[in-house]
């Protein structure tokens, strides 16, 4: 069976008979910054996840056209900024499947790996999960894995919207958080316009921007 991840492969087999929350917090991560860091931490404790997977996406069926940076460098950064916290890990089945990534395909991924006590928690920005009705076999994804959208100040959900989804069955919670003020549109921007993006992401990944000259133009 493929791997899933170095830290977490094994999860729910030590003991069959005890309830494990895996959190996965999907994103395109260009670049991960202390936003999503602290976002995914907070969800952790405030759903009692026992771990937390990464898995940056592979070709993002609604960003088609749009530049994104090569997946191999995405994942490296992810892998960096995880590497302090023994909670997290991060995993590549996104960007090595063939094709558009689907949320729904990893998620199924997931449960054919892990034993039937590990629950899913899928984990991403509000934003997203906005258009969650709009996904690829969207219906599956709300028997698959409880969701969690991350609202920030200034992108709350709208009740409305929140009812659509509630409409749909799916089981969102929503975690505020003020980290997200970062985002990565906005280090993009600064490393472009020669500003510091030093500690608004890990240090090695803020030397391994540098090193690789990302985001200049
Ligand atoms: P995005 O449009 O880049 O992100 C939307 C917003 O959410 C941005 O503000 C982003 O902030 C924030 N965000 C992204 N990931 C986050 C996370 N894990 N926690 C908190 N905030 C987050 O969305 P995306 O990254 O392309 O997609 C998000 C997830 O949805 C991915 O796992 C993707 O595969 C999935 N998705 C699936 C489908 C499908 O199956 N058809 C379609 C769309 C999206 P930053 O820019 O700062 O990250």
């Amino acid at each position: 069976m493929a791997v899933i991840c170095e830290r977490f492969d094994d999860l729910g087999l030590e003991d069959p008979g005890k309830e494990v929350r895996l959190g996965i917090m999907g994103g395109t991560f260009d670049p991960i910054h202390m936003g999503h860091l602290a976002c995914a931490e907070q969800a952790r404790v405030a759903f009692a996840l026992d771990a937390v997977i990464f898995i940056p996406t592979g070709m993002q069926p609604f960003k088609q056209g749009k530049r994104v940076t090569d997946a191999a460098m995405r994942l490296e950064m992810v892998k960096l900024a995880c590497a302090t916290n023994p909670c997290f890990d991060v995993s590549p089945i996104e960007i090595e499947r063939e094709g558009l990534t689907y949320t729904v395909d990893t998620l199924r991924q997931l449960h054919e790996h892990y034993p039937s006590n590990v629950e899913l928690y899928f984990i991403t920005g509000a934003d997203a999960m906005l258009s969650i009705a709009k996904w690829h076999d969207s219906a599956a994804i709300a028997d698959l894995a409880h969701l969690i959208a991350v609202t920030r100040p200034g992108y709350e959900m709208t009740d409305e919207a929140k009812a659509e989804l509630d409409a749909a069955n799916f089981d969102v919670s929503y975690l505020e958080t003020t980290a997200l003020s970062i985002s990565s549109s906005m280090m993009r921007d600064w490393v472009r316009e020669g500003k510091s993006i030093r500690y608004l992401t890990s240090l090695a990944v803020h030397d391994y921007i540098l090193a690789k000259g990302l985001y200049k133009d």
